[in-house]
């Protein structure tokens, strides 16, 4: 056997190196991460809204007999939940501490980048006498990814007298599928001179809704009336009722296994999903955790978190302070003291290197795919600027619980400096005084409507936030 040279043992001891997951890990493990994608892959296959995993998510958190956090609630549930407004869910694990000691708290997002329907969306081109339904897109996509495609709809028609109607056309066996329809290349000399921010304009976004005129010739707009009249007779609603409506343009494909190896998966809506499904996950899974945990998915982050049921919101620490009452304390004084103590992991995705766009980033501190669950001390962009900057305190004792229970985990930046840069939930979370850092999953391909994470990185994702959960602060 050759020696290992001075060097090399000294090189050991000093360097900092990450590791890959499919080299480090036993073969059970492996097993273990396939199997724990393929639930993940079920969940992001039902939850492709915001509404539909708040859905999906109380219906695993009544499996488990949690229960709706109100003043009558059990006291000896496992646990608690709030759904607000459909869009946005918290839940609460009780500890072996009571809440006066602060708690551990993971914050993912549920919403993601998409296309939605304008309120008055049916349109019929006049000189092809297509139906079309006009869009607007929300959070930051490439819009020419998002050309010709199957898509699939999927939201809520709200009626005056209250009446919900879901809508879900595209992904059910039989559904069509719809689409919009890209440039053929033999036409394309002017556009594929255009920047690629300027060659498809938000106004192209015109999803192919329909071909067939209604039978009347002494009427204009017949295509769009025919549109109108398979709406009415399919849901029941009508032009008018679209108003009141949130309807969102997804993909309208399941997720994949990707490579050879399947060890990758290919899937719309892993920005934010992953970290959320490995949260609720985390949080359900564990032993019973020293201090109480929090899981906290909520919505809007794509467009800055803002609104009522974004994480800028009071709905988490009305929660908070509704559990301090529950468990007997005022928290008319102690919630901040609460907030204080609390611990919080910023689940969302980083953005690994990806090998055809390797310039944008700085590899010694770029995360790559296989390589663990990653922790980002900062965000933001143009000198750190919008960003929480975790604190080394922190990071310490975060790094030294991983270590000590074999998580695997690299630490990442997003992207080269002064390249771009994007913002988290971090920074919102932190003006409550807790403490916080980023902590997700690498992704390549991020935003597109096919992003690709890396089943070991999902694994250990999931296994660092149970760590997080059953010991931190203990
Ligand atoms: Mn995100
Ligand atoms: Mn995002």
């Amino acid at each position: 056997m050759k020696k290992s040279s001075k060097g090399k043992e000294l090189q050991d001891k000093l360097s900092y190196k990450k590791k890959n997951f499919w080299k480090i890990v036993s073969e059970k493990e492996r097993e273990d991460a396939f199997v724990f994608a393929d639930e993940y892959c079920a969940f992001l296959d039902e939850a492709k809204t915001e509404r539909l995993s708040v859905e999906l998510a109380e219906q695993i958190l009544k499996t488990r007999k949690f229960v709706h956090l109100d003043a009558d609630a059990p006291k000896n549930a496992p646990g608690y939940y709030r759904i607000n407004r459909d869009k946005n869910i918290t839940i609460f694990r009780t500890g072996k501490k009571d809440i006066s000691n602060g708690c551990n708290l993971i914050v993912a997002h549920i919403d993601a980048p998409r296309v939605d329907l304008k309120q008055v969306p049916l349109s019929e081109d006049e000189t092809t006498q297509l139906g079309i339904m006009l869009t607007h897109y929300y959070g930051s996509i490439r819009k020419y990814q998002w050309m010709s495609i199957p898509l699939a709809l999927y939201g809520v028609v709200i009626k005056e007298d209250g009446t919900r109607i879901d809508i879900s056309i595209g992904d059910n066996d039989g559904d069509p599928v719809f689409t919009f329809a890209d440039l053929l290349p033999h036409l394309a000399k002017d556009y594929n001179n255009k920047k690629i921010s300027e060659a498809i304009d938000a106004d192209k976004l015109q999803l192919l809704f329909g071909s067939i005129p209604f039978p009347d010739d002494d009427i204009k707009d017949n295509v769009k009336l025919n549109c109108l009249n398979i709406l009415y007779e399919k849901y029941g609603i009508t032009e008018e009722d679209l108003i009141s409506a949130e309807i969102e343009i997804v993909p309208a494909f399941s997720s994949k296994d990707v490579g050879i190896d399947a060890s990758m998966v290919g899937a719309y809506g892993q920005d934010d999903r992953v970290c959320s499904y490995t949260a609720l996950r985390a949080l359900l899974d564990g032993e019973e955790p020293i201090l109480p945990s929090i899981v906290f998915l909520a919505d809007k982050e794509e467009i800055g978190s803002e609104g009522n049921t974004g994480a800028r919101s009071d709905f988490i620490l009305d929660f908070i302070a509704d559990i301090i009452d529950f468990q007997g304390y005022d928290s008319s004084k102690i919630l901040r003291k609460v907030l204080t103590k609390t611990n919080i992991l910023s689940g969302d995705v980083t953005a690994a290197i990806n090998p055809s766009f390797k310039d944008v980033h700085e590899k010694q501190n770029a995360p790559l795919l296989g390589y663990g669950v990653c922790l980002t001390k900062f965000t933001g962009s143009k000198g750190k600027s919008g960003s929480n900057d975790a604190h080394p305190e922190f990071i310490a004792k975060l790094r030294a619980l991983f270590n000590s229970h074999n998580i695997n985990w690299q630490v990442g930046e997003l992207g080269k400096v002064d390249v771009g840069g994007g913002g988290t939930i971090a920074k919102f979370m932190a003006e409550h005084n807790a403490e916080v850092i980023d902590c997700g999953t690498p992704l390549l391909a991020m935003h597109s409507p096919f992003e690709i994470s890396s089943k070991g990185d999902i694994y250990s994702t999931y296994k660092a936030y149970k760590i997080f959960f059953e010991h931190y602060g203990g």
